[in-house]
């Protein structure tokens, strides 16, 4: 293993509080509060001169084979599994979640995203024939091609701090983009370990920069017009980014917040589905874009749900990382705590009832939560309104099907869903009905490991995809390219108009379009028949 991070020289429990001038970022051990190490902020003026640097660099990248990109893409892989003790360390320390959480949804997500754009890249950003069915343009043959966007800015969250950023960074170098990255100000070390494993893997100079800082930071580098953004993290950021990109005319994709449903039918496996909830609801202590945050159950099997969701809880472990058993770690900092406390709090004044859970757990440090079970919820309850962002898993019984699909669908979020059923067909009609980007039956949030699903949402959620060929397609423009395989021929639709060639083209409207064949033969025959005038004509 590597060695921890060094502790810096800072009292226990202190937390500075970071400005924009601050020329340190402090990284902070998300289960003690404790300041760990310091990381160099990126000054906001230098940031027109790292794009410069970024606009050279891509332009020799992109001069390169989609090949030698790609080989290059196997040995960021590589670099990533030499470091991946390290990874895991960092991500535990500077978020707090498992050791398990860490492995799984970050370091095999970031390994596999970049294996398997190594592999599919050159095929799916290959120039793509489109065949014309018209007559009239048949001569053309047409294709798309695949170019880079240019420098393309990746601004992403804390909570995984380093499968989300990989999940851009290697779609756009794929695709021949540079990137600038600027992770996070809470965790500051695991967007410098990004930048240490692009240079441990030879990536050329300037073709994937790490720029530390704050909000002010990421604002700057708007300013500094990247080619394309790629947000994800709040609703409340993203509608600024969006603001900020429309006014330079910057194109974007924003991965925004949620508040998925889980519809959980009366012939639902209880047993899963009840395991499927509480790790949907608490994984990563409930700070994921994809947790469970509202269930709507059939009213038939509601109590014997909610009650194997409040014994399962029960046995959940709280606990640093450093504890292997630990299932549940703290949140990020208090104050993502306190808004937690305030949901419950309003919950509980309009009749919630807090079946688990729903304290503090100061004697393990300044941001444990307990995981939590709430009943009783209805939809003028923040709690089902506004994303959570915590450990609360909070249940609603319903009576029917239609029901629960009109209650998951009145949000403004729309990112992800699931439904459970043993009859998979009913799973997919209501899957159908569901206003979300991804639904899941009988699974919870597993498909955003599934290389080839596309994620992203509607409404709140935001716009725009990662992941699959989607994601790998936001990466490039489009260029239709046309050329004319008869190029001595005239076009009929060239200068030269007359009488004669006006009623043409109206008998070829006849021809391509008249609801009955035999409107369309006549369309051709006759002195002014269609085709034969309209190839024909006079022209200048
Ligand atoms: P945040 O919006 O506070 O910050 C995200 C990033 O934006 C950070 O790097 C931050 O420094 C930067 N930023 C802040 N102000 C900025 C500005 N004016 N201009 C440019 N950049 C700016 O979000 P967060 O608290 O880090 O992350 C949590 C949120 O992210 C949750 O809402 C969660 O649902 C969302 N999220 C969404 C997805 C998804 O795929 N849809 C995935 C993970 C997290």
């Amino acid at each position: 293993m590597t060695a921890q991070p060094q502790s810096a020289e800072f009292p226990a429990g202190v937390q500075t509080v970071q400005r924009e001038a601050d020329e340190v970022i402090h990284s902070i051990d998300a289960s003690s509060g404790r300041v760990v190490a310091e990381v160099r902020a990126t000054p906001v003026e230098g940031v027109p001169e790292i794009m410069a640097r970024a606009h050279a660099a891509q332009r020799e990248w992109a001069a390169r084979s989609i090949e030698s990109r790609c080989a290059a893409l196997r040995k960021l892989r590589d670099a990533i599994y030499e470091h991946r003790d390290e990874i895991t360390q960092v991500i535990s320390l500077e978020t707090g979640k498992p050791h398990v959480e860490a492995v799984f949804s970050e370091l095999i997500l970031a390994l596999d995203t970049t294996d398997f754009l190594a592999r599919r890249a050159s095929e799916w950003l290959r120039p793509e024939r489109v065949p014309h069915h018209n007559i009239a343009v048949k001569a053309k043959t047409g294709w798309l091609q695949f170019e880079p966007h240019g420098v393309i800015a990746v601004i992403s969250p804390w909570n995984y701090p380093f499968s989300i950023p990989i999940s851009e960074i290697v779609p756009a170098l794929a695709a021949g983009n540079a990137v600038l990255l600027k992770p996070s100000e809470l965790t500051p070390q695991v967007g410098a370990l990004i930048e240490k494993i692009g240079a441990a893997a030879n990536l050329p100079g300037g073709i994937l920069q790490v720029l530390q800082g704050g909000g002010a930071l990421g604002a700057a580098i708007i300013e500094a017009k990247p080619d394309k953004v790629c947000f994800t993290g709040s609703v409340a950021t993203g509608r600024r980014i969006a603001e900020a990109c429309a006014r330079l005319l910057i194109p974007t994709v924003l991965e925004l917040g949620g508040k998925d449903a889980m519809i959980v039918l009366g012939d639902a496996d209880l047993d899963m589905a009840s395991s499927a909830a509480v790790w949907g609801a608490f994984t990563n202590c409930g700070q994921a874009c994809l947790s469970v945050e509202r269930i709507y159950v059939d009213a038939s099997i509601a109590e014997q749900f909610r009650r194997m969701c409040v014994e399962k809880t029960g046995k959940l472990r709280l606990g640093p990382p450093r504890d292997a058993d630990a299932e549940i770690g703290p949140m990020i900092r208090p104050s993502q705590m306190e808004k937690v406390e305030e949901q419950l709090r309003d919950g509980v004044a309009k009749g919630a009832r807090i079946l688990a859970g729903g304290r503090r757990r100061a004697d393990l440090g300044p941001s444990f939560f307990e995981p939590t079970v709430v009943a009783n919820v209805n939809h003028s309850m923040k709690l089902m309104r506004e994303e959570t962002f915590g450990p609360v898993l909070a249940i609603a019984a319903v009576h029917s099907a239609d029901e629960a699909i009109a209650l998951a669908n009145d949000s403004e979020f729309g990112l992800s869903a699931s439904v459970w059923t043993r009859d998979s067909e009913l799973g997919k009609a209501v899957a159908s009905r569901l206003r979300a980007g991804s639904v899941m039956v009988n699974d919870v949030a597993s498909y955003y490991g599934v290389c080839e699903a596309p994620h992203g949402g509607s409404g709140a959620s935001g716009w725009g995809r990662a992941h699959s060929r989607l994601g790998l397609l936001e990466m490039v423009r489009v260029k239709y390219v046309d050329v004319d395989r008869m190029p001595r021929t005239p076009k009929s639709w060239w200068y030269g108009y007359s009488e004669n060639f006006a009623a043409a083209a109206d008998r070829f409207v006849d021809f391509l379009f008249a609801p009955r064949w035999s409107r369309r033969m006549a369309a051709l025959g006759g002195p002014r028949g269609a085709l034969g005038t309209v190839f024909r004509k006079h022209r200048i």
